[in-house]
């Protein structure tokens, strides 16, 4: 491809508003251009890094023996009717009526068309395991579209999924797919971490997500360097507890701690307040949230304890309570507990109260819901309706759940997600097969998803330096950048063809800057653009010499002509 010709509109200014590396770069660099909120062109250079990773991807599933169909993005609303998110998914399901006045949606994954399709194309065991994939748009009304592609509301995906007999054989499905997800991200150039996701507290279904490292990453997540325990952060279990309870420590003020009593704390209405009146560490306090359960719209209100250094895990919390809920409006509070957040307290309450695990232990301050008060010595024996469950964030410094080692926290972009479906579309849809024994039974079933512009932005997020992109070479748009230095000068634009010629033949995807601008413009745009090998036809082309610049180290040496092949052979082939 001839710079001259391609569209390859590099700018200088960052987008407004925008944050992440990967986000400045796509755009800086000539990738993509925003249309709308979370609506994204790909630019000729930017597809060009999308279909690599499709062939990547597609080399990897077909390798696995899962097999490449393609389901359409429109869907009938009656098969996302049956499987039961058409009621159980809100906003981010885009819907729309056709002419005849039927409910349609866009699909924002395929189980429901893989299932329907399998009930109707499955009938006995001979047929399973089956693993079918597709890479395809999907439409998504994201809340907050947000960080360039990383968060868009129409993207590409690789979506496959496994139809097995039993949950055994799913297992090898799942195992397949790992090790074929391992070679994937290695070959994108991606550094992933497969965590947990939130399966030990569903009981049953278990999942994983492939996180890259990443500072403009959404999510957090919590490892362990001894053991290798890696989790998403709001989804790891809690550690046992190394030091005990504030209260039974015998640290300065511990022993204030088991007296129960109410005292004035004018003022001071958050953790940090009152550790600071107080003169206690946070871990010596009780924080009272009250939620709103959002249940079937009833508004409930339930009371959460956490420890005054914890957090609360949104997700945790779902799950002890099998429904959505909120933070309650000073409003509610008051009608619930009688008092103002900041002062609430589990002693007394009537309203149920779900308390972390690590409070079983010790005695606190919390609140004593009066004004400007607190009341020392709580614990929770004096709440007798208290449901315990770990309903905290981990963070850094936590105690591992495996091995009692420090955990870790890092940013990361969630590059990838694994799930054992198990029979939670083929019940509902119908989706069986005969069994050995003639009996009918559900397929069950895994899915497995891969956001391809994740993997274009969180290699960006990886690998880029101060002047640009550095592209992994095995989705780089280009291998080889090939500037010529003076396009008036005769000798080097004869060279500059010539090597163009020679290389594209020779296999290499070649971008050559024939452009007559200035030999810095053309550098800084190499530099910006980040495709591993730079060639530079310049001075020195009478004596047959190129410049051969390792966009990744930095490092350039004169290659004489007849060794450029191989010389570029070589820094493709590097990690
Ligand atoms: P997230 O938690 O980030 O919203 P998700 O759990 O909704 O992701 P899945 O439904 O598992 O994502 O989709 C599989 C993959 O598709 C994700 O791992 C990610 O790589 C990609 N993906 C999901 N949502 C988006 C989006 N809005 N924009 C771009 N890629 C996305
Ligand atoms: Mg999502």
């Amino acid at each position: 491809m001839r710079a001259s010709q391609l569209l390859l509109p590099t700018v200088k200014e960052d987008p407004a508003g925008a944050e992440a590396i990967s986000h400045k770069l796509m755009v800086r660099a000539g990738l993509v251009r925003q249309l709308g909120a979370g609506i994204y062109v790909y630019l000729p250079a930017g597809w060009r890094v999308m279909q690599k990773i499709a062939a990547i991807i597609r080399d990897e599933m077909n390798a696995i023996g899962c097999q490449e169909m393609l389901m359409p993005v429109i869907n009938p609303a009656e098969i996302w009717q049956q499987s039961g998110r058409w009621d159980a998914i809100g906003g981010e399901l885009f819907r729309l009526k056709d002419r005849k006045g039927a409910d349609m949606a866009l699909a924002m994954t395929h189980e429901e068309v893989v299932t329907w399709l399998a009930a109707r194309e499955v009938h006995s065991y001979k047929q399973l395991p089956q693993l079918w994939y597709h890479i395809q748009t999907k439409e998504r009304d994201e809340a907050r579209p947000k960080s360039g592609v990383l968060r868009t509301r129409e993207f590409i995906m690789k979506d496959s999924y496994s139809l097995d007999v039993s949950y055994e054989a799913l297992q090898r499905s799942y195992a397949t797919h790992i090790a074929a997800y391992e070679r994937i991200y290695a070959r994108c150039g991606l550094e992933v971490m497969m965590v947990e996701g939130d399966s030990g507290m569903m009981g049953g279904a278990v999942s994983h997500e492939y996180m890259a490292h990443a500072d403009a990453g959404e999510d957090e997540i919590v490892f362990c360097r001894e053991c290798g325990y890696a989790a998403n952060a709001e989804m790891a279990l809690a550690g046992a507890d190394r030091e005990p309870p504030v209260s039974e420590s015998g640290e300065q003020g511990a022993a204030d701690l088991l007296v129960d009593e109410v005292r004035s704390t004018p003022g001071a209405r958050t953790i940090d307040q009152v550790v600071e009146y107080l003169g206690l560490p946070a871990r010596a306090f009780m924080k009272a949230l009250v939620v709103t359960v959002e249940d079937g719209g009833d508004g409930s209100q339930a009371m959460v304890l956490l420890r005054g250094d914890h957090e609360l895990s949104e997700l945790k919390l779902r799950k002890a309570l099998g429904a959505e809920s909120r933070l309650a409006t000073a409003d509610e509070v008051i009608a619930a507990q009688g008092i103002a957040p900041g002062y609430v307290g589990p002693v007394p309450t009537t309203l149920p109260v779900y308390a972390d695990e690590v409070l079983r232990r010790g005695h606190y301050v919390a609140g004593a819901n009066k004004p400007d008060h607190h009341r020392t010595g709580v614990s929770l024996e004096m709440v007798p309706q208290a449901t315990f469950c770990d309903l905290h964030r981990a963070a850094p410094g936590d105690p591992c759940p495996q091995c009692l080692g420090d955990l870790e926290g890092a940013r990361v972009i969630e590059v990838g997600n694994i799930f054992q479906l198990g029979t939670k579309y083929s019940e509902p849809m119908g989706a069986t097969f005969l069994d050995v024994d003639g009996k009918e039974r559900p397929i069950v079933m895994g899915s497995y998803g891969i956001g391809l512009a994740r993997v274009a932005a969180a290699a960006i997020e990886q690998h880029h330096d101060d002047n640009g992109i550095v592209w992994p070479p095995g989705i780089t748009p280009f291998d080889v950048h090939l500037v010529l230095v003076r396009a008036s000068d005769e000798v080097q634009g004869a060279l500059a063809e010539q090597l163009y010629a020679e290389l594209g033949a020779a296999g290499f995807d070649v971008l050559f800057d024939d452009r007559d601008l200035s030999p810095g413009i053309k550098f800084k745009d190499a530099d910006l653009l980040g495709c591993p090998a730079q060639v530079v036809v310049g001075k020195r082309a009478p004596e047959g010499l190129v410049e051969l610049k390792d966009r990744a180290s930095g490092e350039r040496r004169d290659v004489p002509v007849a060794e450029l092949a191989a010389a570029l052979t070589e820094l493709l082939s590097g990690p």
